[in-house]
C-alpha cells in the first residue's frame, strides 16, 4: 500500500466514526479504491467479491453504466432543488412508479432522506392520522422483539430493547409495547398461541396504540430471522380487528430481496403505511420513502393542523430520484425472479456444508439472503482479515455471518463467496 493510503488510514483512525464503532479502534479497516460489478477493489490492488451489496443496497452491483449515464444526465440538468413550492419530473415519475409497484391501497408518497427518517415519518403519520380522527390518545406503538427500524429516536424506540441499548437512553426514548418475536419460521404455519401475546397487548392497549410496526417476513439487522407468512397475515388481521394501523418496514426486504418484489406479498397483505429505502436507488444515493393510503393522507390533510409536520431539506433530491427511477427500471426489466431463485439455490447449496460445523447453530436461506448463525459472537479482529484474504467482502455482526449479494452475481462468483464463508468458519471451528 502506498504512503498516501497509510496517511489516509491514520487520519481515518484518529478522527472518524464508522457505523457502530469507536474512534481510534484497532479493528481492521480497508481503503477502497473503486468498485465494478460485484467486485470491490482495495487500495492495495486486491479485489473482493461483494457479499453485502453495501448493506442490501447495491442490487445491480457497482459502477453500472446505465445508472452512471442517467445520473450524469440529471446532474447536468440540476443536482438539487428545494421541494417546498417546487416539483420536478424525477420525483413525480418515481412517486407514480412506487404507487404502481407497491400494494394497491398505497397512493401517497413522502420522500425521506434515509430509512430511519422514513420510519420517523411513518410514526408521525400514524399519530397525526389518529389525531385528525379525534383519537389523540393513540400515540404508542406495538412491535416485536429482535426488530430493527433505524437509529433515530423514534425508530430506536421500536428497535429491539436489548440490541438498541434502551437502558442507556431510558430518559429520552418513548416507551413502546414489545412482544416476543414469532417462533414460527418462514414456510411454517403459525398457531393462535404464536400471536397470543400480540393479541393480548392489542386488547389491553388499543386505545393508546397508533400502529403496529414490523419488518415483514425478514427481521434484518436485529437478528436475520425469517418468520411465517401466516404470522404476518394474523398481525394484519389483528390490526384491523383492534383498529390499529399497520406499518410495514420494507427498507431491507423491498425490491426483490426475499423473492417477492415486497415481502408483504408472501402474506398477500397490504399495510396502511410502508417504509422503503436501502436498494431503492440501487445503492447510489441515500433516499427512502414512506407510502400510505389515500384515506390516511386525506384524513391528515383534512384534520388539524391541516398539514403533515415533516419536510427534510433534501426531500426528493432529483439525483436520488433519478437513481431510484433508473434502478427500478433496471430491476423490472431484468429476469429478477429467476436471478433471485438462482441465488437462493446457490446460497442453499453453498452454505449447507457450514451446517456440519460445531460452531454453527443454524443455516437459513430466503431469496437472495443467506445466513449462518453461530453459537458465539465472532471476533471481528480475527474474522474480517480472513474473509479479505479469501477474496470476499463479508461483514458479520454478533453471531451472524450472512450474505446478500448483488442480484447480478454469477454462479461461479457465488460459489467463491459461499466457499469462502464455509472455509473461514471451518478454520475457526476448533
Ligand atoms: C437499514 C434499516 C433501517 C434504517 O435505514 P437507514 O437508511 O440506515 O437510516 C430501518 N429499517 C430497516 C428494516 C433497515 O434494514
Amino acid at each position: 500500500m502506498n504512503t498516501d493510503f497509510k496517511q489516509l488510514l491514520a487520519s481515518d483512525k484518529r478522527h472518524i466514526w464508522h457505523p457502530y464503532s469507536a474512534v481510534g479502534s484497532d479493528l481492521p479497516i480497508y481503503p477502497v479504491e473503486s468498485a465494478q460489478g460485484v467486485r470491490i477493489r482495495l487500495a492495495d490492488g486486491r479485489e473482493l467479491i461483494d457479499g453485502m451489496s453495501s448493506w442490501w443496497c447495491a442490487i445491480h452491483g457497482y459502477n453500472h453504466p446505465e445508472m452512471n449515464a442517467a445520473l450524469a444526465k440529471q446532474l447536468n440538468r440540476m443536482a438539487h432543488m428545494m421541494f417546498g413550492g417546487l416539483t420536478h419530473e424525477p420525483a413525480v415519475k418515481l412517486a407514480e412508479k412506487l404507487i404502481e409497484i407497491t400494494p394497491e391501497p398505497l397512493q401517497s408518497v413522502f420522500f425521506a432522506d434515509s430509512g430511519s427518517v422514513s420510519v420517523e415519518v411513518a410514526m408521525k403519520m400514524a399519530i397525526q392520522y389518529w389525531y385528525a380522527s379525534n383519537r389523540p390518545h393513540k400515540q404508542k406503538f406495538l412491535t416485536i422483539r429482535y426488530g430493527y427500524h433505524g437509529d433515530t429516536f423514534g425508530a430506536m424506540s421500536v428497535t429491539d430493547p436489548i440490541n438498541g441499548m434502551h437502558s442507556l437512553f431510558a430518559d429520552v426514548l418513548a416507551q413502546q409495547y414489545f412482544v416476543d418475536a414469532p417462533t414460527c419460521r418462514f414456510g411454517e404455519a403459525c398457531s393462535n398461541e404464536d400471536v397470543a401475546q400480540l393479541q393480548h397487548q392489542l386488547e389491553l392497549h388499543n386505545d393508546t396504540i397508533a400502529a403496529v410496526i414490523v419488518e415483514p417476513i425478514v427481521q434484518g439487522a436485529g437478528g436475520m430471522r425469517f418468520y411465517s407468512a401466516n404470522y404476518l397475515r394474523r398481525v394484519s388481521e389483528l390490526c384491523a380487528e383492534y383498529n390499529v394501523l399497520l406499518i410495514l418496514d420494507e427498507i431491507a426486504t423491498g425490491f426483490g430481496r426475499t423473492g417477492k418484489l415486497f415481502a408483504c406479498e408472501h402474506a398477500d397483505i397490504s399495510p396502511d403505511i410502508m417504509c422503503i429505502g436501502k436498494s431503492l436507488t440501487g445503492g447510489y444515493m441515500t433516499l427512502a420513502a414512506t407510502l400510505t393510503t389515500e384515506d390516511i393522507s386525506r384524513t391528515i390533510s383534512d384534520g388539524e393542523p391541516g398539514v403533515f409536520m415533516h419536510g427534510p431539506t433534501f426531500m426528493a433530491n432529483p439525483l436520488a430520484c433519478t437513481a431510484a427511477n433508473t434502478s427500478i427500471g433496471l430491476l423490472l426489466d431484468s429476469p429478477w425472479h429467476a436471478n433471485i431463485a438462482g441465488i437462493e439455490g446457490g446460497l442453499l447449496n453453498g452454505l449447507q456444508p457450514c451446517g456440519e460445523l460445531n460452531n454453527v447453530k443454524d443455516v437459513r436461506v430466503l431469496g437472495a439472503i443467506g445466513v449462518v448463525e453461530m453459537h458465539e459472537p465472532v471476533d471481528m479482529k480475527t474474522i474480517q482479515p480472513m474473509f479479505v484474504d479469501a477474496g470476499v467482502w463479508v461483514r458479520p455482526f454478533g453471531r451472524l455471518v450472512y450474505l446478500m449479494p448483488p442480484y447480478i452475481i454469477n454462479g461461479a462468483e457465488l460459489d467463491t463467496l459461499t466457499a469462502a464463508v464455509c472455509e473461514v468458519l471451518s478454520a475457526l471451528d476448533l
